[in-house]
C-alpha cells in the first residue's frame, strides 16, 4: 500500500476492500480513445463510478484523456461537479463538461444550470422544464435532445422527434437553450453482428438531419457506449460514452475478453480470511447445511458476503483464490461471510491471509466475468453491485504495489 494510496477511515478496521488501480482507469481510457481517434471521450461514471468511486474515477478518467463526464441522475451530477469543482483551479481539466440524462418533472434544473450541467431532453415537457428553469436563473441551459432509435427506453420516438426539435428550436429563439447535441443509445451493439446497430445508425442519421432542417446546429452527436466505441466505428460520431470499458472489463466478454481488448480490469475486491480451523469430513456448512466436507480439511471464512453485493446466486460457486489456489464458496452466501473449504493440504494458509474474489486475472485469480458466468449475470452487475460497506482503495496512477 502506497502512502499517497487514498484510505477511507474504515479501511484499518474493515478486514474487506476493493482496491482500484486508477493508472488502469487512465489507461483504459487511453484505449478508448485510440478505438476513436475522431471522437471525444466521455468517462460515464454513473453509479459511483460503477461501483469504483466517483471523484477519484472522475479525476483519473480526466488525466487519461477523457474530455466530457456522464451520469445517468441529477444528484450524481451535483454530487461530481461539486467535487471536481473543490478540487481548485490547479487539478487538470478541472470543469469538464458533464451530462446528466435522467430527471423527473419537477426536478430542480435550475440547481442544474447554476452548476453547469448539460442536460438531456428527450420529451417537450423536459424542453418545458429546462426552458423555465434558464429563465429562473438567467441562463442559458445546454442541451442535448434525445432521441429513441431503437432501444425502446428514453428518448422522443422518430415519429415524435419533430415536435421536440419544434419545442427545442423555440426555446433556442428565445435564448433560453443551445442544443449543442442530439444523441441516442444502441440496444444491440454487444452483438458485433446483430442488425439493429445499422437499422439505429439509419435512424439516428435521419434525425439529425430532421435537426438540421429545423435550424438546430447539434455540435455533440453521440450514439457509442463502450460496445459501439469498441465494435463498431460507424458510430462514433462526435463523441463516444463508454462507461464498463473506462473500468477495464468488456463489454461483451463473449466476444473479446477484456485482455484481447487491451483493458485493464480496475478492481480487485478482496479480504483477509478471519477464521482458518480444521474440521473434520462429514462437516455440514453454512445455513441449510446444502454442502458437506469430504475428506478432514480446513475451512477458512471471508467476511463478505450479500449484505456487501456478493450475489447470493454464488452460493456454491463464487470463485475465491487464496495463496495462489482457487476455491469456491462452500455452501451458501451469508450476509457477512462466505466459507472456504480450503483442503486438507492447505495448513500453509492462515487466519489473516488475503482472500481475493475478482481481479485484473493475472496470476490466475478470477475475474468479474468469471463471477458473472457462475451466477449468470453480466461483469456490469458484479462491480456495480459491490456494496458501500466496502471500503474502496484508490491506488493512484503509477503505483501498483497496492
Ligand atoms: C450506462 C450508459 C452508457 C455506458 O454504457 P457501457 O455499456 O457501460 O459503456 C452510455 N450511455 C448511456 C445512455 C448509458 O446509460
Amino acid at each position: 500500500m502506497p502512502e499517497t494510496a487514498t484510505r477511507p477511515a474504515g479501511v484499518h478496521v474493515h478486514p474487506a476492500r476493493a482496491v482500484v488501480d486508477l493508472g488502469a482507469i487512465a489507461d483504459n481510457v487511453g484505449v478508448l480513445r485510440a478505438a476513436a481517434p475522431e471522437a471525444a471521450v466521455m468517462a460515464v461514471v454513473k453509479a459511483d463510478a460503477y461501483g469504483h468511486g466517483l471523484l477519484p474515477v472522475a479525476r483519473a478518467a480526466l488525466a487519461g484523456g477523457a474530455t466530457w463526464l456522464g451520469v445517468a441522475q441529477l444528484a450524481e451530477a451535483l454530487e461530481l461537479r461539486a467535487g471536481l469543482d473543490a478540487d481548485g483551479a490547479d487539478a487538470a481539466a478541472a470543469h469538464p463538461p458533464i451530462l446528466s440524462w435522467i430527471f423527473a418533472p419537477g426536478a430542480p434544473l435550475a440547481r442544474a444550470l447554476e452548476a453547469d450541467i448539460d442536460l438531456s431532453a428527450g420529451a417537450p415537457w423536459a424542453v418545458a422544464e429546462i426552458a423555465a428553469a434558464a429563465r429562473a436563473t438567467g441562463r442559458t441551459a445546454r442541451v442535448h435532445l434525445e432521441v429513441d432509435t431503437g432501444m425502446g427506453r428514453g428518448g422522443a420516438r422518430p415519429e415524435a422527434f419533430g415536435a421536440l426539435v419544434a419545442a427545442a428550436a423555440a426555446a433556442q429563439a428565445e435564448g433560453s437553450m443551445d442544443v449543442v447535441g442530439v444523441w441516442s443509445h444502441l440496444a444491440c451493439a454487444d452483438e458485433p453482428e446483430h442488425p439493429a446497430t445499422g437499422r439505429q445508425v439509419e435512424v439516428f442519421t435521419e434525425m439529425l438531419d430532421q435537426a438540421e432542417r429545423a435550424g438546430l446546429r447539434p455540435r455533440v452527436r453521440h450514439l457509442a457506449a463502450s460496445a459501439g466505441t469498441l465494435f463498431h466505428p460507424a458510430t462514433h460520431f462526435d463523441l463516444v460514452r463508454p462507461g464498463i470499458a473506462v473500468y477495464g472489463l468488456s463489454p461483451a466478454p463473449a466476444v473479446a475478453s477484456s485482455a484481447a481488448l487491451g483493458l485493464r480490469p480496475a478492481m480487485t475486491l478482496e479480504a483477509r480470511l478471519t477464521v482458518v480451523k480444521a474440521a473434520p469430513a462429514g462437516t455440514p456448512l453454512s445455513y441449510g447445511h446444502t454442502a458437506v466436507t469430504t475428506t478432514d480439511t480446513h475451512l477458512g471464512v471471508v467476511p463478505l458476503g450479500y449484505g456487501d453485493g456478493i450475489p447470493r446466486a454464488a452460493s456454491g460457486l463464487g470463485p475465491v483464490a487464496v495463496a495462489g489456489r482457487r476455491y469456491h464458496i462452500a455452501g451458501r452466501v451469508c450476509m457477512d461471510q462466505v466459507i472456504l473449504d480450503l483442503g486438507p493440504e492447505s495448513t500453509d494458509v492462515a487466519v489473516g491471509d488475503t482472500a481475493v474474489l475478482f481481479g485484473d486475472g493475472r496470476d490466475g485469480t478470477p475475474t468479474a466475468d468469471d463471477w458473472a458466468a457462475v451466477v449468470g449475470t453480466i461483469n456490469y452487475e458484479i462491480v456495480t453491485r459491490l456494496g458501500s460497506r466496502v471500503p474502496r482503495v484508490h491506488v493512484p496512477a503509477g503505483r501498483e504495489d497496492a
